[in-house]
């Protein structure tokens, strides 16, 4: 038995890397000073996993942004935008222009890797002619042997993956970019084996979705030929965050080993071998040690689950590791100084998982238990035990509210009509929630943070700049107005900090883009509602105006999402302690007068588990979170929601089931799109179409926006139809956001007016 792992996080204990990167963007570092400081994080990342233990160190999966953006610039999959003349490696300038745009290029496009909250740049295939620019893994592997010693194993996405991950080319074209590609991917391969690599780590994650039989066989093509180039080079197909489709054929690939995850495809690939058993001369790399949460293993179940394993595949053949690359959770938890004892000694992050793998790995060689399985047993004892986890009156009431139906006491057609109480003009306009977050407004917060300023001094600037926002507002001419969430830094963290059995670490970063690092809050216990969030400021930014005001809160299904979660629960039962702790805020906001409440849900849809027949399930459980969160409410109450995508043509009957009274979604950039979706499915509530594109600082023209709206109104009903831009307005400047706003107004005006003359809503 062997310890391996899949993938190491890059940006170092101190988030030296990011540092390094953005040093070197804003030219305060020289490129050679940058490479070299990238070689010295990179080296300490192998030299730490040699310390902790591990036999099969992946070489190959840092990156200087992205390991799918390596990967296409490694087979020169450079877009014409970029001017590459398509000879020699690609230039650095080149790369971060893909990876971040340039004065003359925009950058390619990122989108979320698999259900993690990840972002890897999209490859653009098609036009562009591909060939090997350079063998990155072989130089990762060369360097890690001659400045360490370590004989590594080369990590790379493998090619099924890589191209149904990629765009630019129609499905038919596939089977031509797979006779591109392959043979570059056994080129890198031959070389590999050329130099004495004995293991590579391919990885295929796109194997746990939903893939076709038919597709099995193109796999099944792929490997054949890669087997083919070099077949002394040992592959290990690696799979993860989920069980295999199609386990059966897997199996027969003309691979050395095959990777599954057995914690997040745990029962999935459990009952495949124990039905199917697994072939006797392959390596089983069994993924045990979670590499998504943030928890100590309890090591004494997990030494079981090896046990069981090893019932049907010997030791021999058997190398322990985390279930996923440790790219998705934080470093250490050495330096966390602030923790409650009880949580702190609980968790394991990157070095923690590394150190567990290896301890599995040892009590198996020496046929028994270790000390610290006792120890990691008793620390999640003692954090199962604590008062935090044991709330018996959020349990019961959770365990309550799991059999019973929550819905609004009237249907939707019947509250429409308790709602005309306002009186709103026909396509009533609004915003999302979030005005600029100005420098100054950043600053004040710093301050008051650090304690330079007391809570009076930051309460009365928020005051002043919400009372400032209303004012325009008013000037602009919005129907209905938000107070702007001034006062808050980020729609889950703002939440967190003020219910209960939320924490934070003070060093727990995970790579979201590029050099971005979030920094997500840990579920540690029952989540309760202890005082009013946000109800001092909806209310007096109501006190300000004759215009309603929308109270505003992020949904339950999205402040789980972007948190790392306690796993003795099921996602289900959090979920649904959050949305009844949020059903308070909901309801304080109500008794305070607040009658119009927005509950934001943009990460809902990115909650999908990755196999299709999952989403039922989920579905299920987080539309009733976002119901019990809103359903106690007064018929004449009127709900909103938000979210921030516009793929939904299958989301359309989700959207209705959480029955909110409006909606607002983006969609500027595809109203095409959305008209065939809403033709197809009738939506009958209220829906608010983003009519320009906010992640650009251009001030769209009035004419567009009549444009746009004109769109939205051939597919929806007037009557149904609200105005609104794409998304919250926090990361714009203040200037743009007012002009922009007021040619939304204006041509709302004018669209209302055309349409009185056509008596278009009679
Ligand atoms: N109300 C939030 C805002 O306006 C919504 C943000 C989001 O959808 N991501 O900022
Ligand atoms: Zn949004």
């Amino acid at each position: 038995m062997k310890s391996s792992n899949l993938g190491y996080p890059r940006i170092g204990e101190n988030r030296e890397w990011k540092k390094a990167l953005e040093g070197f963007w804003a030219g305060r570092l020289a490129e050679s000073d940058f490479l070299k400081q990238m070689e010295v994080i990179r080296l300490r990342h192998l030299q730490k996993q040699k310390n902790l233990g591990i036999e099969w160190i992946p070489v190959g999966d840092f990156t200087f942004y992205d390991h799918m953006l390596d990967l296409a610039v490694m087979f020169g999959c450079v877009p014409k935008r970029y001017d590459y003349d398509g000879s020699g490696p690609v230039p650095l300038s080149t790369y971060f222009a893909m990876a971040r745009g340039s004065e003359t290029a925009i950058a390619c496009e990122m989108t979320k890797w698999f259900n993690t909250n990840y972002h890897y740049i999209v490859p653009e295939l098609g036009e562009i002619k591909s060939r090997l620019t350079e063998n990155k893994p072989l130089q990762a592997y060369r360097e890690a042997r001659d400045k360490l010693g370590i004989q590594g194993k080369p990590v790379l996405v493998g090619p099924y993956t890589f191209l149904k991950l990629s765009k630019g080319y129609e499905p038919k074209q596939l089977p031509a970019l797979i006779l591109q590609i392959v043979p570059l991917y056994a080129k890198v391969l031959q070389e590999l084996a050329d130099e004495g690599v004995e293991w590579v780590q391919i990885d295929e994650p796109i194997l746990v979705t939903s893939v076709t039989k038919d597709e099995m066989k193109t796999v099944a093509y792929i490997y054949q030929q890669l087997q083919e180039a070099a077949p002394k080079l040992q592959i290990m197909l690696q799979t993860y965050f989920d069980g295999v489709e199609w386990y059966e054929d897997i199996i027969d690939l003309p691979v050395a080993g095959i990777g599954l995850d057995f914690v997040h495809g745990l029962e999935g690939n459990l009952q495949a071998i124990a039905r199917f058993g697994f072939p006797e001369d392959k390596i089983l790399g069994a993924g045990v040690i979670d590499g998504r949460n943030i928890w100590r293993a309890h090591l004494s179940e997990k030494r079981n689950l090896v046990d069981t394993i090893t019932r049907i595949v010997p030791q021999e053949r058997l190398w322990l590791q985390p279930s996923s690359s440790l790219l998705h959770v934080p470093v250490t938890v050495e330096h966390e100084g602030q923790l409650d004892s009880i949580v702190k000694e609980a968790l394991a992050f990157a070095d923690e998982k590394l150190t567990e793998v290896q301890c599995l790995v040892k009590s198996v060689r020496n046929g028994d238990a270790l000390e610290v399985f006792v120890q990691s047993e008793e620390a999640l004892k003692r954090l199962n035990q604590s008062p935090a986890r044991n709330c018996g009156e959020i349990q019961e009431e959770v365990s309550r509210i799991q059999y019973q139906q929550v819905e609004r006491d009237a249907t939707f057609e019947e509250r429409r009509e308790k709602q005309k109480h306002w009186n709103l003009p026909l396509l009533p306009t609004t915003t999302i929630g979030s005005f600029p977050q100005t420098l100054e407004v950043r600053q004040a917060r710093r301050k008051w943070r650090k304690g330079e300023w007391a809570t009076e001094k930051y309460d009365s600037f928020i005051q002043d700049e919400i009372r400032k926002w209303i004012g325009i507002q008013e000037e602009i001419g919005l129907d209905v107005l938000v107070h702007g969430e001034f006062e808050r830094t980020d729609m889950v963290e703002f939440f967190g900090e003020k219910l209960g059995g939320f924490t934070f670490t003070e060093n727990g970063w995970v790579q979201s883009y590029g050099s971005r690092c979030v920094k997500p809050p840990v579920i540690y216990g029952d989540v309760e509602f202890l005082l009013p969030m946000t109800v001092k400021e909806s209310v007096y930014a109501q006190s300000l105006t004759e215009k309603p005001v929308k109270g505003m809160i992020t949904g339950p299904v999205t402040i789980l999402n972007w948190s790392f979660v306690r796993d003795d629960l099921q996602r289900s039962e959090v979920a649904f302690q959050i949305a009844l702790a949020l059903r308070k805020e909901v309801e304080a906001l109500e008794a305070a007068g607040i009658k119009m409440i927005q509950v934001d849900e943009p990460a809902l849809r990115e909650g999908l588990p990755l196999k299709q027949s999952a989403w039922d399930h989920y579905l299920e459980w987080a539309v009733k979170a976002f119901r019990i969160t809103t359903s106690t409410v007064a018929d004449m109450t009127q709900i909103h929601t938000h979210m921030c995508y516009c793929d939904f043509h299958d989301f359309i009957e989700p959207i209705n089931q959480l029955d909110a009274d409006v909606i607002s979604i983006e969609t500027s950039r595809s109203h095409g799109e959305l008209i065939t979706t809403f033709h197809k499915n009738a939506y009958h509530k209220g829906i608010g179409l983003g009519v320009y594109d906010i992640h650009s600082p251009r001030v769209p023209s009035c004419e567009e926006i009549v444009d746009v709206i004109a769109g939205g109104l051939a597919a929806l009903d007037p009557a149904q139809f609200w105005i609104n831009p794409d998304c919250g307005l926090k990361t714009r400047g203040a200037e743009e956001t007012i002009q922009s706003l007021k040619h939304m107004v204006e041509a709302t005006r004018l669209v209302r007016e055309r349409m009185t003359v056509l008596e278009w809503f009679k």
